[in-house]
């Protein structure tokens, strides 16, 4: 459940399957969008993973070398991946 935060100042639970779409406040009555995977904020986190996940391997690489750099890029694609599925 995601907890929404309603103009009203009413705050309540949307299913899961709603985040990044729109839920009707239950005590107003109004749509309300409900934050989710969709939201801006989620694309920044991505983005940064990314960029971490590029520059560390980069790093690993000319300290380590090109082997080492692989290994890394793998194991850290692997935790992004079982993270944003816990997400
Ligand atoms: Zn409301």
């Amino acid at each position: 459940m995601i907890e929404v935060h309603c103009h009203c100042g009413h705050f309540f639970s949307a299913p899961d399957s709603l985040a990044g779409g729109i839920a009707n406040c239950p005590s107003c009555g109004k749509a309300v969008e409900v934050p989710g995977l969709r939201d801006p904020f989620w694309r920044v986190l991505v983005a940064g993973a990314v960029v971490l996940w590029v520059g560390v391997t980069a790093a690993v690489g000319v300290a380590a070398g090109p082997a080492a750099a692989v290994l890394t890029g793998l194991i850290l694609a692997g935790v992004l991946w079982l993270i944003s599925r816990a997400l």
